[in-house]
């Protein structure tokens, strides 16, 4: 009988246990978690403050105790893996309830996924700044808002978590101000496209500072000042913090496997590691741009999940393969939806491909029936016809147009088809 153990368990880690349960019934599992939550919804953590989902058990997909009822899997929460001995095949762990102990494994599956990126900005400890990554910080900031005791809040960022929560404060009826480094928000889409999502915002009250980063932040106990490059000042009585991720790897440097300029682990299309036997998947992993094959890193739910399955396969004796990630997207924002799919036209250009762009907007169903509205769909491909990427933003049919186009970019297809 093989022993996998399995470090982290929320998108990447589950999806794998649950996977090697299906191929294996004799296989002894084990996953460790430092958190006490496993596979829970991040990507509806922002709607729950924003009390949209009402219900919390609503976001915990599975518990401890299912995941041992449903697939006998040995969930321990509470429970850090501190060192990988590979040579030995052995992990060590910092358990709430148990102490340090070791554990051995036959396969070693990693999906410790990334934090939130907390630069040594002057006065970022304050207790007023809060970032989102799991069930415990949504409850933090949820009991912030619920406090009443919040008026404004700052959200740094403006990436897709940084607009899902400018959203939500605003919902719960805060002064909201978004601000963004870069001149524009949401980095998967080009200008054109990204405009008509920051006038939405716009349109619903929220305050964009574009093109400005923070300095530094000042706690005066009431409130906290966000002290921008430009020289003005933001007050506050909360700050979100959501200017990216690192991957949590800190654990496996000096293990012998190999991490990239980054951090990220370095995996091969089986997503199995330098070190045979040890497989890795999720926001920890660099992972090859299907569309220009380059190294990258892509944070996102749907490619974690599906590389523990390829995971779970390969221990299984099924050699399936991770063919790369289109980074396909998409993000409500008050009334409008934006989903994007491969690479846009900054990519592009920064590797020096040569591209071609039409910019459409036809209506999202038959004119002459009521309720149509135009989609603005943005199509970039190369001179042969390769679809290189598409982004589009509306009110209603923008999902199915970039699933068309994802799916056919997967295809290798070119406008002709
Ligand atoms: P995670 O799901 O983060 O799981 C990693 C787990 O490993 C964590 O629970 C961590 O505590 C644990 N861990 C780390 N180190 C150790 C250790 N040494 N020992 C034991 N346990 C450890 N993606 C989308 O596709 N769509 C969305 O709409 C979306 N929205 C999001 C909204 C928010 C607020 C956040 C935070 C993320 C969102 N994402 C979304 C991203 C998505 O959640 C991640 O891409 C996905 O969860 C990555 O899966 P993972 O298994 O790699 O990491």
């Amino acid at each position: 009988m093989k022993k996998v153990v399995i470090v982290g368990g929320v998108a990447g880690g589950a999806s794998a246990a649950a996977r090697l349960r299906r191929l294996d019934e004799e296989a002894q599992i084990v996953m460790l978690e430092k958190d006490s939550y496993i596979s829970f919804a991040n990507c509806g953590l922002p709607y729950h403050i924003g009390e949209t989902i009402k219900d919390r058990d609503r976001l915990i997909v599975q518990t401890p105790s299912s995941m041992k009822e449903r697939f006998n899997i040995d969930v321990r929460i509470n429970s850090e893996v501190i060192s990988v001995d590979t040579k030995n095949k052995v992990i060590e762990v910092n358990s709430k309830d148990r102490g340090i102990y070791k554990e051995s494994y036959d396969k070693l599956i990693l999906s410790p996924g990334a934090r939130a990126l907390k630069p040594s900005i002057v006065g970022i400890d304050s207790d007023k700044i809060l970032t989102l990554r799991n069930i415990p910080d949504m409850d933090k900031i949820k009991a912030f808002v619920d406090s009443g005791s919040v008026k404004d809040a700052v959200v740094i960022g403006g990436g897709y978590v940084g607009v899902e929560m400018a959203e939500n404060l605003k919902n719960r009826g805060l002064n909201v101000t978004l601000v963004e480094a870069a001149p524009h928000i949401l980095a998967p889409f080009d200008t054109d496209m990204s405009v008509v999502v920051e006038k939405e915002l716009y349109d619903n009250g929220v305050n964009l500072v574009l093109n400005d980063g923070v300095k530094a932040f000042e706690d005066n106990g009431d409130y906290v000042e966000t002290l921008l490059a430009s020289g003005n000042k933001l007050k506050s009585q909360l700050v979100i913090l959501s200017i990216g991720v690192v991957p949590e790897t800190s654990f496996l440097k000096n293990t012998g496997i190999e991490l990239g300029k980054k951090g990220h682990i370095i995996v091969n299309d089986n997503m199995e590691t330098n070190i045979e036997g040890i497989f890795a998947v999720g926001d920890a992993v660099e992972v090859v741009d299907f569309v220009n094959k380059n190294k990258t890193a892509i944070a996102l739910a749907g490619p974690a999940n599906k590389q523990g399955r390829i995971a779970a396969d390969n221990i299984c004796g099924i050699k399936s393969t991770f063919k790369g990630s289109e980074g396909t997207a998409i993000i409500k924002v008050f009334n409008v939806t934006a989903a994007s799919t491969g690479n846009n036209e900054r990519t592009l250009k920064r590797l020096g491909i040569p591209y071609k762009v039409v910019v459409v907007h036809p209506a999202s169903h038959a004119s002459y029936y009521p309720a149509s509205h135009p989609v603005s769909i943005k199509l970039i491909f190369g001179d042969d016809g390769k679809i290189f990427g598409a982004q589009a933003v509306g009110y209603d049919g923008v999902d199915k147009r970039i699933d068309v186009i994802a799916s056919t970019i997967r295809l290798n297809g070119t406008v002709y088809d």
